[in-house]
């Protein structure tokens, strides 16, 4: 079984959380309507072999939104933390990348 270390709440089980998706990419602007853009948003996914970063959902703890960063082979968990914290980080590396 996958446990998780909530910044909260501390190490869990993966029972307590629910999975929210891949944290690595960015909300398009809403301002852009382009078909293309939203369609990839929304709909298309790499199958990331290795480490990736996710939301978890600690809805039977503190129902806070995490980014867990898991090794999607062997399921080894490097890093977690709040996920306004890692929104945050996004918007910086957006800002400075325009
Ligand atoms: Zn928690």
């Amino acid at each position: 079984m996958l446990r998780i270390s909530c910044p909260i709440c501390g190490t869990r089980d993966e029972v307590e959380f629910n999975y929210g998706g891949d944290a690595s990419i960015k909300r398009p602007d809403i301002a852009d309507m382009s078909l293309d853009v939203w369609t990839d948003f929304l709909f298309k996914r790499k199958n990331i072999k290795g480490n990736h970063k996710e939301y978890w959902h600690h809805a039977s703890g503190c129902r806070q939104w995490i980014v867990v960063e898991r090794d999607t082979l062997t399921h080894d968990i490097k890093t977690t933390e709040l996920a306004r914290n890692h929104k945050e980080k996004l918007d910086a590396v957006n800002k400075d990348s325009s």
